[in-house]
């Protein structure tokens, strides 16, 4: 067992994967990669350059040309897509609506997915996503996928949208989630799954400090055995 393992997070939308997977990166002194701001990315400037989403011919070519590049300043991560810092415009309703269609696309993921395995090839990453503990990294030392109910996961979103200044309804996040989950399971390429040997916890009644100090533990254990 290498000393700088790798550690998959998967689980549905706002399930608390991003928070927890920087925070416990931060504890290691590991690398954290966000798959979703890549897809996030992608869906962007896909939008941007006005190809029709369901052209999926189109939309494959279009994400083989770009550059999505995962930079660390100032101690938080931020998102470039050909240079420019996408970071605050990846996160937005306009972008939830669309980026399952997008990221169902097999040739889609098949150009992240590379992007992804050679950002982890070192070890001693943290990376979260809904396909890293079945198809990026199945052979990752630590798999976690993160669940929490849809009641609160929505309150969470909520939250985090206030934070930028972005209100809205309850019930329309809670659709929202719900419909993106059901996308994102249902697609045939590599869809929301929990890995065979991925250890579940159930965020609902947890503090994010509480989340990543189990998931630490369990860090821990690994790279001790
Ligand atoms: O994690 P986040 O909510 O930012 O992910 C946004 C979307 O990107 C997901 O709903 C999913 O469609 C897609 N995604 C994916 N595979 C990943 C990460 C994200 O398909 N590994």
């Amino acid at each position: 067992m290498p000393e700088k393992i790798r550690i998959a997070i998967d689980g549905p939308a706002a399930s608390g994967k991003s928070t927890t997977a920087r925070l416990l990166a931060k504890k290691l002194g590991y690398l954290y990669i966000d798959t979703g701001a890549m897809y996030r990315a992608a869906t962007l400037s896909v939008l941007r350059a006005g190809i029709d989403i369901h052209d999926e011919q189109a939309v494959v070519e279009h994400v083989k040309k770009i550059k999505i590049s995962l930079k660390i300043i100032d101690g938080v991560q931020r998102t470039f897509l050909n240079g420019e810092n996408v970071s605050g415009l990846i996160r937005t309703p306009e972008i939830n609506q669309v980026i399952s269609v997008i990221s169902s696309y097999p040739g889609v993921r098949q150009v992240l997915i590379e992007q992804q395995r050679q950002l982890a090839r070192e070890g001693g990453v943290v990376m979260d996503g809904r396909d890293i503990g079945t198809v990026v990294l199945p052979d990752a030392e630590l798999k976690v996928f993160l669940v929490a109910s849809l009641e609160e996961r929505a309150r969470r979103r909520q939250l985090d949208m206030e934070r930028q200044g972005i209100q809205m309804d309850l019930e329309e996040i809670k659709k929202e989630i719900a419909r993106r989950d059901e996308l994102d399971s249902s697609r045939s390429a590599a869809p929301l799954k929990k890995a065979a040997d991925a250890r579940e916890l159930d965020t609902t009644h947890l503090t994010i400090k509480q989340q990543v100090e189990i998931i630490y533990q369990w860090a821990l254990e690994k790279i001790k055995s």
